[in-house]
């Protein structure tokens, strides 16, 4: 898809990863919304240097909780009323709550899977009228290697990005008819506030652990949601973006 005019939604943008994602499909000329739970300032900020930056991108930040499924069409609708048509959905927000299996409660468990798995249908099932109309569109889902390979102290999280997995291959399937590309981009460590919240000493072991011996950048991801957005032959695939972490594991 040309990024040109393209209108693009991409939740959890005000910081990290979708912060990068947001920046580089304006940058591209896409019209993008910049969702956020709770930080408005920062989402309103990247919304504006969206609009200054030139090269025919603008920006929009909204206010949704895409774990919530009236939260989430909400923010479709809202996207409607600003740029009349949605043609990308990047599902990048996601939280986690880390414990091993003893200690997760019900309420861990519920809380990362409804943000992080649930969401994503929330928000698809809200948009795909709209790209089913227009005649096409391209989904990006943001899951992780731990949906890949399992990580301790992450079952709830793992579960998700799994389920996203299947969720994005399904969705390709039963999509390519109606002309809408569905990939998955599953990240390595990255350095942002969920990673930060690492403590320093564990953080050291896991760069142990990473053949390219470092985190990655919240723009490398951002480049490789873009390539699955431009590429309009590549559906059910998922992109690995780890500095060869999953190879260790
Ligand atoms: P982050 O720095 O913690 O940022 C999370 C973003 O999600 C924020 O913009 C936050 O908005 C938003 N958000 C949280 N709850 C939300 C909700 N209910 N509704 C809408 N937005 C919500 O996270 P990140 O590291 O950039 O991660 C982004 C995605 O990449 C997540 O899906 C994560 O699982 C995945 N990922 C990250 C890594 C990594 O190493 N960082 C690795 C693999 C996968 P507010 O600022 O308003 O709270």
């Amino acid at each position: 898809m040309n990024l040109t005019g393209a209108v693009a939604v991409v939740t959890g943008a005000s910081r990290g990863i979708g912060n990068a994602i947001a920046e580089e499909l304006g940058r591209g000329g896409a019209k993008v919304i910049v969702n956020y739970a709770g930080s408005q300032k920062p989402a309103e900020e990247l919304a504006e240097k969206i609009n200054q930056t030139g090269g025919g991108g603008e920006a929009v930040a909204i206010q949704a909780d895409v774990g919530d499924p009236n939260d989430a069409q909400r923010l479709m609708d809202q996207t409607i009323e600003h740029f009349g048509r949605i043609d990308i959905l990047v599902n990048n927000a996601g939280t986690n709550i880390d414990k091993t299996l003893d200690k997760l409660e019900i309420e861990d468990w519920q809380n990362v899977i409804e943000l992080d798995l649930n969401g994503c249908f929330y928000t698809l099932h809200a948009a795909l009228p709209h790209m089913t109309e227009q005649g096409g569109g391209a989904v990006v889902n943001m899951s992780s290697f731990v949906g890949e390979a399992g990580n301790l102290g992450q079952a709830n999280y793992s579960a998700a990005k799994a389920g996203l997995l299947g969720f994005t291959k399904t969705a390709a399937l039963e999509l390519a008819k109606s002309n809408i590309t569905v990939n998955a981009v599953c990240p390595g460590f990255i350095e942002t506030d969920m990673t930060g919240a690492i403590p320093e000493e564990a953080q050291e072991k896991i760069i142990k652990t990473i053949p390219m011996g470092r985190f990655g950048q919240p723009e490398d991801i951002a480049q490789a949601v873009r390539f699955c957005i431009e590429n309009e032959y590549m559906t059910g695939a998922t992109l690995d973006i780890n500095g060869g972490v999953y190879m260790r594991t």
